[in-house]
């Protein structure tokens, strides 16, 4: 009937984990979303809003005061003056903001770097516009870029390296070094850098975030995608932007306003006031660097074994010590026998790996996340 554009790819390992946690009414600690209320008075600023009649089509490239409260952040944070009106495109959510990057720069053949574990939209993305994702393992256990392998795999068809810190699946970050090395790498070429800074407010025992934002030579050949969802405790409303050139925007807005156009009008009317406080985005880090501290105490109990986290609301776990059991299968048995869902990091490769290790989201109330352990303790 038609010729499938993505014949390799099933569903979603989120969905799948997510499903089978309701179906066995296991602790869901492998979809990453938090299970606690978003703020009340991000809440009452919809409301309002909705009340005073933003009900309608806000601008395609997402509602003026809400890109200028984006570029007073950037510009706070990142020390990058950003155009709002030429530089920002609100999209609904992170992944929406990568796969129209992809699609703006990618001609059929193009090749696209990506490193594995690799966030499961990305390839999917490069692959459905024609291109081909190059695909570079991390480092194992630390998951670190080896950038002598990247400079081996540049080629004359590279087309974009897409990177994403802090890291999903895995928590780990990138340095300044690390930036330094892949801009050696583009420099005199044509390269485009796609970076995925969702979590860039999640950012563990003192590390910092090393987003592209504070580098305008890199941005200028840069998309930067954001989400509010991850920020601000609300992931179902899919909600994010993308920060790039001016130039290189113009071309991504050719795409957007033929897909979404423009994105929920109330909420990011909340947004662009909501934004202005910066306690509501600082104090996501402390707060989140709690919850993994909380979560690691009390899984020392268990014979599950942490990997290093710097960032992200992810802790990777080994569980070398119970069995050699493929991730997925130990994913599985987890979820139905001992009511404990996460994700199986073998997921996020497109080759069989088996480091045996888990994914656990601990964005989660304390008392989830004491049932879950109650429940490890046993194995
Ligand atoms: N990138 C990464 C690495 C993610 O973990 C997620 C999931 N939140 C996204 C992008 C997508 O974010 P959104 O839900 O806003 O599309
Ligand atoms: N980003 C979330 C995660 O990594 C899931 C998003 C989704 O389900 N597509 O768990």
């Amino acid at each position: 009937m038609i010729v499938s554009k993505l014949p390799n790819v099933g569903t979603t390992i989120f969905t799948t984990m997510s499903v089978l946690a309701a179906q066995h009414n296991a602790i869901n600690l492998g979809q990453g979303f938090p299970d606690f209320h978003m703020s009340e008075e991000l809440i009452a600023l919809v409301d309002e809003a909705m009340r005073k009649g933003f009900n309608q089509y806000t601008h395609m490239n997402g509602y003026l005061p809400l890109r200028e409260s984006i570029a007073e952040k950037v510009e706070f944070l990142y020390r990058t003056k950003i155009n709002p009106d030429t530089q920002i495109t609100v999209t609904p959510g992170g992944t929406y903001a990568l796969y129209t990057a992809l699609t703006t720069i990618l001609q059929p053949g193009d090749e696209v770097i990506v490193f594995e574990p690799a966030y499961d939209s990305y390839i999917p993305a490069i692959e459905v516009n024609g291109a081909k994702a190059v695909a570079i393992q991390l480092t194992f256990p630390d998951y670190r870029i080896d950038w002598t392998e990247v400079k081996k795999r540049v080629t004359e068809k590279t087309r974009a390296i897409m990177i994403n810190s802090p890291h999903n699946p895995t928590g780990s970050v990138l340095s300044a070094e690390d930036i330094a090395q892949l801009r050696e790498i583009v420099k005199d070429t044509p390269i485009i850098i796609i970076s995925d800074e969702v979590y860039e407010h999640l950012i563990l025992d003192g590390y910092q975030h090393e987003s592209i934002l504070k580098h305008p030579d890199l941005l200028e050949r840069s998309f930067v995608s954001f989400s509010f969802g991850k920020v601000y405790h609300c992931t179902g409303w899919k909600l994010g932007y993308s920060i790039s050139s001016e130039f290189l925007m113009k071309e991504f807005r050719k795409i957007h306003q033929f897909n979404a156009f423009c994105c929920d009008t109330p909420k990011q009317v909340a947004l662009a006031a909501f934004l202005k406080k910066k306690e509501s985005y600082l104090e996501l880090g402390p707060f989140l660097q709690k919850k993994r501290d909380y979560f690691q105490a009390g899984m020392a109990q268990t014979k599950l074994q942490p990997l290093p986290t710097r960032g992200s609301y992810f802790q990777i776990y080994s569980y070398k010590n119970l069995s050699d059991e493929s991730e997925k299968d130990f994913a599985i048995h987890l979820t139905k026998d001992v009511g404990v869902a996460t994700i199986p990091v073998s997921a996020f490769y497109q080759q069989e790996v088996n480091h045996l290790v888990l994914r656990f989201c601990f964005c989660k109330k304390d008392e989830t996340l004491d049932a879950a352990i109650e429940r490890l303790v046993k194995l």
